[in-house]
């Protein structure tokens, strides 16, 4: 049975598997991860350090070629990228390609990092003084992450990480492995120097050995709630800087005046796209007023048309789970969902397959807060539909929700839309967009339990997260202005 390699130093490094990765679509193991010890943890850590000391010194043109050559790879690599993603996080292949193309985007601004470094001057603070910023890469980027976005998470926090001058350890999720070791390959092709960007496979024990070790300056993470909020309390513990980005529960509103048909498709595509497997999926329909009876029966007629199947089939729409036990999990909130109070409107747990971790799309209409189908982050192709009676009821029970990651509003008044961005208590909202994931310039990030430290992920937060600031004061004194003043020195 292939075990998935490391990468470090530049090269893959072999190690007997542990974890079973499955396809999902058949459910058979492919492949297993390897379970490293805290000793080899230490070994990839050290690695990097070395690699830091002379990744910092590159030229910022060096950086930047680098990193277009990466994106030319990635390019030219899609389908071969897409192909791993679908065969084991069982997304489409038309899904994968557009995670690719996400996580692009990433590289281009990265791209761009001889303005991002940029640092500040100030001529003649005091008398004959000037003062200069400078920003410095932090040293080694701990970047942890989830199973959903294999390739596009990871860039996410690899390419403004390196471009800033820090060398990275990837930690993969352990259910989806093998791109990560693509795209070490192909940033050792784009001329990556071996060492700056290492993949350290595991789960919690090599997470956990990261967070405790002294080499690793920062933290990037993205995962669900409670594994964000326990990286970030131990990290910080250990002095780290960090960013954990956790789970979410993502609303759409729709107002009166929406156009239904358009509500309708925003709220299948988002809702039931990856299967439900997105961390900005809509999760969530607010019906507002008498929306509720059209709307719903729209969504439902449009459920009746989608092709449920493998990844790689082009008529599927969205594909299997991520396991089996997710699988038992989320038909549980289907089968549990009456006895709450909710009506099951499309059932998606009667969809049989021999083999895979296949469920159907589900609706469940009536749901309300204090019920599992509401509070829990089901993360599967279950849309739930709540009513309210007014905007100002729509609002409030958003505010209430832990979670503030995205939401989403579908109306024709511009004002209404303006108010409501406004108020609401969440990091990325869209108008009209159901999947308001924010393009590469400008920082991804959710609120509340969504996100624990206080920086956005990628864009120019990202910058700021990866890079620390130093501000040199200057003066060149002829030796006539100088004399004894023992007073503070001021700038008058
Ligand atoms: P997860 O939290 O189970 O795993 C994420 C990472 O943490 C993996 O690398 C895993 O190996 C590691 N890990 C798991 N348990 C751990 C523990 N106890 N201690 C230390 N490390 C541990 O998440 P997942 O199931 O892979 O991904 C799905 C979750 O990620 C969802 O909740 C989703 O909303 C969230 N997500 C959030 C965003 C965002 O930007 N906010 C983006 C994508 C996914």
């Amino acid at each position: 049975m292939k075990s998935v390699p490391h990468y470090v130093n530049g090269a893959a490094v072999a190690s007997p598997g542990v974890s079973p990765i499955f396809n999902p679509a058949t459910g058979e193991v492919i492949a297993r991860v390897p379970a490293p010890d805290e000793s080899f943890v230490d070994h990839v850590v050290v690695t990097a350090q070395r690699a830091f000391e002379t990744w910092r010194e590159a030229s910022l043109s060096q950086r930047t070629n680098i990193l277009f050559s990466f994106r030319q790879l990635l390019v030219e690599h899609t389908d071969e990228l897409a192909r791993t993603v679908t065969t084991e996080h069982g997304k489409t292949l038309a899904d994968a390609r557009g995670e690719i193309a996400r996580g692009l985007e990433n590289v281009e601004y990265a791209c761009g990092l001889i303005e991002q470094l940029k640092g500040q001057f100030s001529q003649q603070v005091a008398t004959g003084v000037d003062v200069h910023s400078t920003r410095e890469p932090v040293g080694v980027v701990a970047a942890i992450t989830p199973f959903n976005f294999p390739v596009m998470v990871p860039l996410w926090m690899s390419a403004n990480a390196l471009a800033s001058g820090n060398a990275v350890v990837l930690k993969p999720s352990e259910r989806d492995p093998s791109a990560a070791v693509l795209l070490a390959e192909l940033l050792s092709e784009a001329g990556l120097p071996p060492g700056v960007f290492n993949v350290l496979h595991g789960g919690a024990d090599t997470v956990g050995a990261l967070l405790s070790h002294p080499g690793v300056d920062a933290v990037s993470f993205v995962g669900s709630t409670p594994v964000a909020r326990h990286v970030h309390d131990v990290a910080s513990a250990h002095h780290k800087r960090v960013q954990a980005l956790g789970g979410a529960k993502n609303h759409m509103v729709v107002l009166a005046d929406a156009d239904l048909d358009v509500a309708a498709d925003a709220a299948v595509n988002a809702g039931y796209g990856s299967a439900g497997e997105r961390c900005m999926a809509i999760s969530v329909v607010v019906a507002v007023g008498d929306v509720a009876e059209p709307l719903v029966a729209k969504i439902a007629e449009r459920l009746d048309r989608l092709t449920v199947g493998p990844g790689d089939d082009p008529t599927s729409d969205f594909g299997p789970l991520i396991t089996a036990e997710h699988l038992e999990r989320v038909r549980g909130y289907v089968t549990g969902a009456s006895d709450q109070g909710a009506n099951v409107v499309r059932d998606g747990t009667t969809l049989t397959r021999e083999r895979g971790f296949f469920v159907g799309p589900s609706l469940l209409d009536h749901v309300r807060p204090g019920t599992r189908a509401y509070d829990d982050e089901i993360f599967g192709p279950v849309l739930s539909v709540a009513r309210v009676a007014s905007f100002d009821e729509a609002l409030t029970l958003i505010n209430a929700n832990p979670y503030g990651n995205g939401v989403a509003i579908f109306t024709r008044d511009g004002n209404a839309a303006r108010v409501f961005a406004r108020a609401v208590h969440v990091g990325m909202i869209g108008v009209n967009v159901p999947i308001p994931v924010p393009i590469s310039a400008y920082s991804f990030g959710g609120w509340k339990s969504s996100l624990f430290g206080h920086t956005h992920i990628y864009g120019p937060e990202g910058f700021a997260f990866y890079t620390r600031a130093k501000v040199v004061t200057t003066r060149w004194p002829e030796p006539a202005d100088s004399q004894i003043d023992l007073g503070f020195p001021t700038t008058r």
